[in-house]
């Protein structure tokens, strides 16, 4: 360590991380830093175009409430929310996520992220808040259009720092201290105000798996805490923290997500006899979970149909 170079940087709003929140804030805060003479840096411990938990690509958007087509008010997703965390939520956090949810999915679309849609033009559902994207490049994508923000704004992405914690002033929080992964610098970043947007934390409980399965979570390993460490370090309230998601796991399978899930999921004739297999195989109480595929138009498996296997075969 004795031959670090310390390097300092002085900006007004620094975002640590570099995911989809990150990228969501370096274009609304590039924008609008840019017009009131203002600066922005974000800084990431990984490479921004594939950093976060939407590296890999995901095959839906969780959320999307459909308000200006009358889908869905608000209200009823305030309703869900709380009655889905047994009433731990607040209400105000939940209302303002609904009232922008939909505004963001509509720039992710315009940015190039295919949704799929039905014969009428309406995104396609699965379940009521669900909807169905290509999305293998979609933290690409929306990564492209932070890159394109800042640059236009002559802001920088730093990429391959770590945020350690914060630089506290009193009670403020006046920056954040962290190093390079890649050279021997220490950085030293001075902010009027600081977004953490690190990620969660995988591994907060020790799984029964040991060995290799030890290193297995659904949610990636590399959301190590960093938002909840530097939250607690600089003496944040933390809100909407009551809950916590421990996935299923079952032998090389951590649900909801990945190749078994799709599995379950598939309409494919080519996996029909696997998900036929799996259907017999599923107890009871998981099958009826499960609900018949509908066709979408833009959907990559449209064109083929899957019956519900029967129960009786
Ligand atoms: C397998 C899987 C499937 C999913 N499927 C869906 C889905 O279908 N639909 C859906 O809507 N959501 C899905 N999600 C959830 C969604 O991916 C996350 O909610 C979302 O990516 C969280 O974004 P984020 O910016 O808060 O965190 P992240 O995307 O995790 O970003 C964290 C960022 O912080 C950086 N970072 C971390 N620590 C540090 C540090 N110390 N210093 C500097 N940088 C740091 C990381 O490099 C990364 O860039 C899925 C998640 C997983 C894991």
């Amino acid at each position: 360590m004795a031959n670090w170079e310390t390097v300092e940087v002085t900006t007004d709003l620094l975002i640590c991380g570099g995911g989809m929140a990150a990228a969501g804030a370096a274009v609304e805060g590039a924008y609008w830093a840019k017009k009131n003479g203002l600066k922005v840096t974000v800084v990431d411990k990984a490479a921004f175009a594939r950093s976060g938990a939407v590296a890999m690509g995901l095959s839906a958007i969780n959320e999307y409430v459909g308000y200006a087509k009358g889908d869905n008010t608000l209200e009823d997703y305030v309703r869900y929310v709380r009655n889905d965390l047994m009433g731990i939520a607040r209400d105000d956090l939940v209302y303002n996520i609904a009232r922008h949810v939909d505004g963001s999915v509509h720039l992710f679309e315009k940015w190039g992220l295919p949704i799929w849609t039905d014969e009428n033009g309406k995104y396609v559902r699965e379940g009521r808040w669900q909807i169905m994207i290509n999305g293998e490049s979609y933290k690409v994508i929306v990564a492209e259009a932070a890159k394109n923000a800042m640059e236009k704004a002559g802001f920088e992405i730093l990429e391959r720092i770590f945020i350690v914690g914060p630089i506290m002033d009193g009670d403020r929080v006046a920056g954040a201290y962290g190093f390079s992964t890649r050279e021997d610098k220490f950085y030293i970043f001075k902010a009027k105000a600081v977004c953490a947007m690190m990620g969660g934390a995988v591994h907060v409980f020790r799984p029964r798996s040991i060995g290799e399965g030890l290193g297995r979570s659904w949610y990636p390993p590399f959301n190590s805490g960093s938002t909840a460490y530097f939250t607690i370090a600089a003496g944040a309230e933390m809100t909407n923290q009551e809950v916590r998601f421990i996935p299923v796991r079952f032998k090389d399978a951590y649900g909801p997500v990945g190749a078994w899930f799709l599995l379950f999921k598939s309409r494919s004739r080519q996996t029909c006899v696997t998900t036929w297999a799996c259907w017999t195989l599923t107890p009871a109480w998981a099958r009826c979970t499960w609900s018949p595929p509908r066709p979408s138009r833009t959907s990559p498996t449209s064109t083929r149909t899957m019956r519900r296997p029967s129960k009786r075969r």
